[in-house]
């Protein structure tokens, strides 16, 4: 399990909830795990007071974390980061003084007194880090972190021994590994992270980056973990859009080169994918770190020959990356339980009381709650209008980049089954008959409905609603103005303006996405990096918002700037501060900061958002039915899958 900052390490609680974490991982089955950066002094913190290991005070606090994993017959190892020029506090140092564009603040140059008291703050937190109980450490020299930050002539630009040649610039990876081996000892595990693709200009070369692999080596690592692309990079590295396995490539292009065990990383989200690597001789371990954020027990239900069962991590990034982002605790849209394991114990004892329940509407809120009623013993009744489980996750799944959402279809199935779910497809139901049926509680999972702006000629032909397009498969022409740039505006351009692959297959997938994100293959550049390939539209787009200001500044912190990435590369026309006149035979007339413009479009597709369909509450509340509402149609503002998916949960959860 790799490394993955949750929240959970600033907590003063003496490290409790991160422990109750990992223990859940090691209990699941889990071989070795990382913990998130932890900063070896004050200067690398990620953020004020971050989490830091430096003196015996905080080792005692780590106990808890060290003892629970081993109790649970795991493993673990502490990860030392450095924040270097990515701290986001004032005190950050850096070998030179180069500010990074995603940074407020620009860092200290570090002297060379500073950068060898600093090694030694690496080893003595690693000495540390055994003292609390660990079994390892892992030393993070990638992501565009300090010790990257020292490899590269993009951020060092010193000309004493610490920079200048390529010896020079990776004396201080090769120092601290050194002195972090000697400190801890022969018999703990080092794992170093070796930055193995920037995806930044004046990055490492590949030569570079086998030479500081091969030299890591010789200094005394136990492994060699696979680092991808720096934090500034412009390039999606483990969001939803990128293929499963689109980095292994580089990975194995270093398993010759070196002894120890390698380790390859991002996007491998399955059993399946990970055994494929390992049969493939990509590498010799696999690193997986929001999976089991997703699924603590997905190697448990893998070696048990239950893969079927996996909640799969679908990348979205959502309750995980972008908390963190806000610095809000992690979680996962999938795994409402995830960083949370210290309040809901999984699973509980079933209520006292059997009862008879509907759930009405099958789509990512009434699934979670069905599912986890069914759970805790009641009599669990789901009903869906539709042919098939998912709601609006059966459109969601048809956007390009985001097939990953037929996973969390084919794990609620699963869980439909195995907990005894009685599922009525096919079923739409009225008040009438949720009254006959004597139901104790109804819960209303019944969702939205699409709102409908008010726009002089909304209802001429060439007008479509988002669910025409992506689920009813509505002719759509070759000129279309999109009205709403929410998530589900930005879905729908992606969707009309995707090029069409010609065989659909894996390696194609990830052959375009190189070529789209200019993914440089052949290494013949710094950092990996190449022009992006200049993508055909198989249509001419616009996305149109009344809001002044950034096009689409809701859509999710550590994914959004990549949707903007994609439809600026596909040529799509993004507008801001929009006012809607008419839609007639001409098209779509508008204003656009004042000034009046016609798009001559074939269709004009709506995504206006949503309003709650809670037509069944009135009637059944009348009857007296105790009735619950979740998810969409409890409210539609602001609405997502992980609130709709959570709210299914703690009702369930709640037990009353
Ligand atoms: P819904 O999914 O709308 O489900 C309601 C269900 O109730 C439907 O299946 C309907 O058939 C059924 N129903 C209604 N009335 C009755 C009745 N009387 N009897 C029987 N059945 C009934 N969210 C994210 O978080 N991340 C994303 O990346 C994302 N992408 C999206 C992309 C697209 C294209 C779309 C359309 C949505 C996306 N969403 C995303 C939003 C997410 O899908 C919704 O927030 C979520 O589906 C809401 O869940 P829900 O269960 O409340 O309602
Ligand atoms: P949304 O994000 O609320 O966006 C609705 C859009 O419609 C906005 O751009 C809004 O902007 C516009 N709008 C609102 N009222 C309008 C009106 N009367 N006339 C014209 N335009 C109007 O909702 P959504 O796109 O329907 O998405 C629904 C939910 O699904 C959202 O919560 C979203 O987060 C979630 N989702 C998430 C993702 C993801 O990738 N994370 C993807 C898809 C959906 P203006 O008012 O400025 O015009
Ligand atoms: Fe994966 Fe999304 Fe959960 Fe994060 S929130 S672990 S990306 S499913």
């Amino acid at each position: 399990m790799g490394s993955m900052h949750t929240g959970l390490e600033e907590h003063k609680d003496d490290l409790k909830a991160l422990a109750a974490y990992f223990a859940a991982r090691a209990r699941g089955g889990a071989g070795l795990m990382v913990t998130g950066g932890i900063a070896p002094n004050r200067q690398g913190w990620l953020t004020p007071f971050g989490a830091k290991l430096s003196s015996r005070d905080e080792a005692a606090k780590h106990r808890n974390v060290t003892s629970a994993v081993h109790d649970e017959g795991g493993q673990i190892c502490m990860q030392i980061l450095h924040a270097g020029r990515y701290a986001m506090h004032p005190f950050l140092v850096a070998p030179s003084p180069v500010r990074a564009h995603i940074s407020p603040f620009k860092p200290w140059e570090m002297s060379p007194r500073l950068i060898r008291a600093t090694i030694q703050d690496f080893a003595a937190s690693a000495a540390l880090a055994r003292e609390a109980g660990y079994d390892g450490v892992e030393i993070m020299g990638s992501e565009g972190y300090l010790i990257n930050q020292f490899t590269v002539p993009r951020t060092n630009r010193r000309q004493d021994e610490w920079g200048g040649s390529f010896e020079n610039r990776i004396r201080f990876p090769l120092e601290i590994m050194k002195q972090v081996r000697q400190k801890a000892g022969k018999d703990f595990i080092v794992i170093y992270r070796v930055s193995m693709l920037d995806l930044v200009d004046d990055g490492s070369t590949w030569d570079e980056v086998e030479q500081l692999a091969i030299a890591i080596e010789a200094a005394g690592a136990t492994m060699i973990n696979t680092g991808i692309g720096w934090h500034e990079a412009r390039i999606p590295t483990i969001a939803t859009m990128v293929p499963r396995g689109a980095y292994a490539w580089v990975t194995k292009r270093l398993k010759e080169k070196i002894g120890i065990p390698l380790i390859a990383t991002n996007r491998i989200n399955t059993p399946e994918k990970a055994e494929e690597l390992l049969r493939g001789g990509f590498a010799d371990m696999v690193s997986m770190a929001r999976p089991f954020l997703a699924d603590p027990d997905f190697m448990a239900k893998a070696q048990a020959g239950r893969s079927d069962e996996i909640n799969t991590c679908i990348a979205c990034n959502q309750a995980c990356l972008d908390h963190v982002f806000k610095r809000k605790d992690a979680s996962c849209l999938v795994n409402p339980r995830a960083c949370k394991e210290i309040l809901y114990a999984a699973p509980t004892a079933p209520l006292p009381k059997k009862q008879k329940i509907a759930v009405v509407g099958a789509g990512p809120a009434g699934l979670s709650a069905a599912t986890e009623l069914a759970a805790k013993g009641h009599e669990v009744h789901l009903y869906d209008a539709s042919g098939e489980i998912g709601g609006q996750f059966n459109m969601a799944k048809r956007i390009p980049g985001k097939s990953e959402f037929y996973e969390t279809l084919r794990y609620f199935a699963k869980m439909i089954e195995k907990n005894g779910v009685q599922l009525h497809l096919n079923s739409r139901v009225d008040a009438a008959y949720l009254i006959n049926q004597k139901f104790e509680q109804v819960v209303l999972a019944t969702g939205i409905t699409p709102r409908t702006p008010q726009i002089e000629g909304i209802d001429h032909p060439k007008v479509l609603s988002y669910i025409d397009v992506l689920q009813d498969g509505k002719p759509v022409g070759e000129k279309v103005a999109i009205i709403g740039a929410g998530g589900i505006g930005f879905d729908v351009a992606i969707f009309l303006t995707a090029p069409k692959l010609a065989s659909g297959g894996d390696l194609e997938a990830i052959a375009h996405y190189h070529h789209e994100w200019g993914i440089d293959t052949g290494y013949t550049h710094r950092g990996g990096i190449t022009a992006p390939e200049k993508e055909t539209s198989p249509r001419q787009v616009w996305l149109l918002q009344r809001t002044k200001g950034k096009i689409g500044d809701r859509l999710g912190k550590t994914t959004g700037w990549a949707h903007r990435l994609t439809l600026k590369n596909r040529g799509v026309q993004m507008w801001s501060d929009v006012q809607y006149q008419r839609i007639d035979d001409a098209g779509l007339h508008l204003t656009v900061g004042g000034e009046s413009r016609t798009l001559a479009v074939d269709n004009v597709v709506i995504c206006a958002g949503q309003v709650p369909d809670r037509s069944l509450l009135e009637p059944l509340e009348a009857a007296g039915i105790r009735v619950h509402l979740i998810g969409g149609a409890k409210e539609a503002g602001e609405l997502d899958a992980k609130r709709a998916i959570e709210e299914g949960f703690l009702l369930a959860e709640r037990g009353d």
